[in-house]
Order: structure tokens, then C-alpha cells, then sequence
């Protein structure tokens, strides 16, 4: 036999519907979803009540299947960072996307204007130049796209920062092509997301809506209207979606949850979301004082801290490629070869962009294996 007719095993999911927890291969990637679905209910239903949409962020997930499971709980659609993971959610039956992002350069509109032939799609702009290649490319495909100004609201990366660069953006969406119509603002500041205490985020948003309602006031002034002002994360959705201004909010990290969100003090009216995110991995070498995981920085994002092991008395010590060395306090329990732990994802998005699967399981026994799909998407 040609080794080409070989196939292994670790293209597969690391198990199977049925299985026990007990036996997901690992290093894996856990959904638990009860936490999961009390998440996405609890934040929809607020949203809904509030009288806005919900457009969940699928850069969080990066997969088809939570979509989906967003857009039966309420959700009108997703947002997406990146081209390629429209096209990868388009194809997976996704028909309203916002890409809350510049996108820049011949090749990637023209992508993006093919997309909009196949689905509602909406774009953010801060500069003529995207304006004027969008407006080429759905002219040449024939396809038609909501644009948005993006508002720098404090977290200093894109947008425009006063009421005069909206309305001249605005005009060249306009004039520019029949294919583009000027939708309204994107604002959202990440940085507000994880302030601790509700009150700085509360602070926070109050200055980011104040701008948002000024620069919208001269807009409306010049005959621009705004439908859609959106913005807000999971930090602050209750507060954009209080303000009487946004139209929608765009959460993404509520249905997963990590260490760094739930380092956030709640604000008093919005019980704590659960993590519902976790990682698995196998004891594989038990030495004095330290044991190791066999799951490192190829399976866990170290930019917002060390993932939390749940092993009471042992902590994470390190992080390297392919291992983590735990250690335990003094009279910690010992641990064994083969035995399998859970940690906390400290940020979710870039860890599960690192696996091909999530596993969702609800008490020991997983029910579904949910492709990361658009993992890695990144152009
Ligand atoms: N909207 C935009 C533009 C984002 O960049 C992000 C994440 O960084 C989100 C929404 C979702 O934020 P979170 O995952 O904090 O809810
Ligand atoms: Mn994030």
C-alpha cells in the first residue's frame, strides 16, 4: 500500500458523541454546556429585553456550530475580523455578517465583494481609500454592501476621531458607488472591556456615547442618517445596550468565558458569566516536586496570564512549546501518570484559535465535536 492511502487518526475529533470525558484525547479543548447555554441565554435575553439586537463576535470561536447556536438564541447575525472567516461562516449558512475591521488591498475586497453576492455583508472604514476599493470591487462583482465609519472611542487603533472626517467619509461612501450605502458607526473600544470595576467601564462607555452622539448629531445635521450604531464586548454590553444609542452589540468571549474576564468585577444588576471553556490535558511525567501536562503554548494563549489549573494545591509553574510543568504546595495530593486535569483558559479567543475541535459535553459525556472551522483564518 502507497503511503498516500494511509490515514491516521489525528485528523479526527478527540472524541466521539457518547464518549465519556474520561477519554478525550488531549491536549482538548472543552465546552461545558450548561455554563455554556445559561451563558448565551443570560446575555441574549438581556440584550433582547433592552429592545437591541445581539451580534455575537465569531472571532471568539471561530466556529459555525456556536453560530448557528447564537442565531437560534435571538442573535441577527455575526460579526467577523477577518475575510476569511466570513467566507468560512458564509459557507457554513451564516447570512448576516459585519466585518469589524479596515479591509485593505485589491485581492481581499474583491473577496469580500464576491462574499456580499451570497449574504448580507457590512464593512468598517476610516479612509477614502478602503471607500473608493470596496466601491470598485461590488461595482465590478455587482453585489451591494452596508459601510460603516468606525469612531475611535479611546482605544487609540482604527477610526475616525471627529464629527467633520464622518461626514466627509460619509459623503464619499455615498458618491462614490450605488454599491455602498453608509449604514452608520462602528465604536468599541477593547480596553473598556476589561477595566475591572464597573464603574471605570460605566465611565468609559458614558465618554465613548457622548462622542458617538455628538459625531452622529452633525452627521444627521448634514443628511446622514445612522441605522446602526454598534459596538460593546462582553465587559460592557448592559451599558451600551442601556445608553439609548447603540442599536446592537457585538460580545463574543460571554458564551466561552476565561480567567480575565472573570477577573471583572460584575456590576451589581449582572451575575458573573461562567467559564465554560476548559482545557484538558494528560499528566504524562511525574518528577520530585513538579509533574508535567502534555499541552503548552501550542495549546494555550499566555497573553492575558498562565491558564488556571483546577487541581486543588497545584499551580501552573510554566509554559513551554509542547508542556506544562505544575508544582505542588506542601501536602498537595499527589498526582499520576495518566491522570487527566482541567485548566482555565486565561484568553479565550487566541486558545481556541490553537485547536481544530471543541468538545462540547454536558455532565461526563460528550455530545458534540464542533469544528473550529475558520482556526488560523487570518487574511
Ligand atoms: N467587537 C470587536 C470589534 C472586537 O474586536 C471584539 C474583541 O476583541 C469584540 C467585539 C468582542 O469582544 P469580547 O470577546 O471581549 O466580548
Ligand atoms: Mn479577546
Amino acid at each position: 500500500m502507497g503511503h498516500k492511502e494511509l490515514s491516521f487518526a489525528s485528523q479526527a475529533a478527540p472524541a466521539l458523541p457518547g464518549d465519556s470525558i474520561d477519554h478525550v484525547d488531549t491536549p482538548a479543548l472543552l465546552v461545558d454546556l450548561d455554563a455554556f447555554e445559561d451563558n448565551l441565554t443570560r446575555v441574549h435575553n438581556r440584550v433582547l429585553q433592552a429592545g437591541l439586537k445581539v451580534r455575537s463576535h465569531g472571532k471568539a470561536h471561530k466556529s459555525p456550530a456556536i453560530a448557528h447556536r447564537q442565531l437560534a438564541a435571538g442573535a441577527t447575525g455575526i460579526c467577523c475580523q477577518k475575510v476569511s472567516e466570513a467566507e468560512i461562516f458564509v459557507q457554513a449558512g451564516i447570512q448576516d455578517i459585519l466585518i469589524t475591521n479596515q479591509i485593505v488591498g485589491l485581492r481581499k475586497v474583491a473577496r469580500v465583494a464576491a462574499l456580499a453576492a451570497h449574504a448580507k455583508i457590512a464593512i468598517c472604514v476610516d479612509h477614502p481609500l478602503q471607500v473608493e476599493q470596496i466601491g470598485d470591487a461590488a461595482s465590478k462583482q455587482g453585489s451591494h454592501l452596508d459601510v460603516l465609519i468606525e469612531v475611535d472611542i479611546g482605544h487609540q487603533r482604527c477610526g475616525i476621531s471627529n464629527a467633520h472626517q464622518a461626514i466627509d467619509l460619509a459623503r464619499t461612501i455615498e458618491q462614490y458607488s450605488p454599491h455602498l450605502r453608509f449604514a452608520g458607526i462602528h465604536a468599541f473600544r477593547g480596553s473598556a472591556q476589561h477595566m475591572r470595576l464597573p464603574q471605570e467601564r460605566a465611565a468609559a462607555v458614558s465618554s465613548a456615547v457622548e462622542k458617538v452622539r455628538g459625531i452622529i448629531r452633525e452627521l444627521e445635521a448634514s443628511d446622514f442618517h445612522c441605522d446602526i450604531v454598534t459596538g460593546g464586548g462582553t465587559g460592557t454590553y448592559m451599558l451600551e445596550a442601556s445608553s439609548s444609542l447603540y442599536t446592537e452589540v457585538q460580545p463574543g468571549s460571554y458564551v466561552l468565558m476565561d480567567t480575565d474576564y472573570a477577573a471583572n468585577t460584575p456590576a451589581a444588576d449582572s451575575p458573573p458569566l461562567r467559564h465554560a471553556l476548559f482545557g484538558l490535558c494528560t499528566v504524562i511525567s511525574v518528577q520530585a516536586g513538579h509533574a508535567v501536562l502534555d499541552g503548552g503554548l501550542k495549546a494555550f494563549a499566555v497573553d492575558h496570564g498562565l491558564p488556571r489549573l483546577q487541581l486543588p494545591g497545584w499551580s501552573v509553574q510554566t509554559l513551554s512549546d509542547e508542556h506544562t510543568v505544575i508544582v505542588p504546595e506542601v501536602g498537595a495530593a499527589p498526582v499520576h501518570v495518566g491522570d487527566k486535569v482541567r485548566l482555565i483558559p486565561s484568553h479565550c479567543d487566541p486558545t481556541v484559535n490553537l485547536h481544530d475541535w471543541l468538545i462540547a459535553y454536558r455532565g461526563q459525556t460528550v455530545q458534540e465535536a464542533w469544528p473550529v472551522s475558520a482556526r488560523g483564518a487570518l487574511f
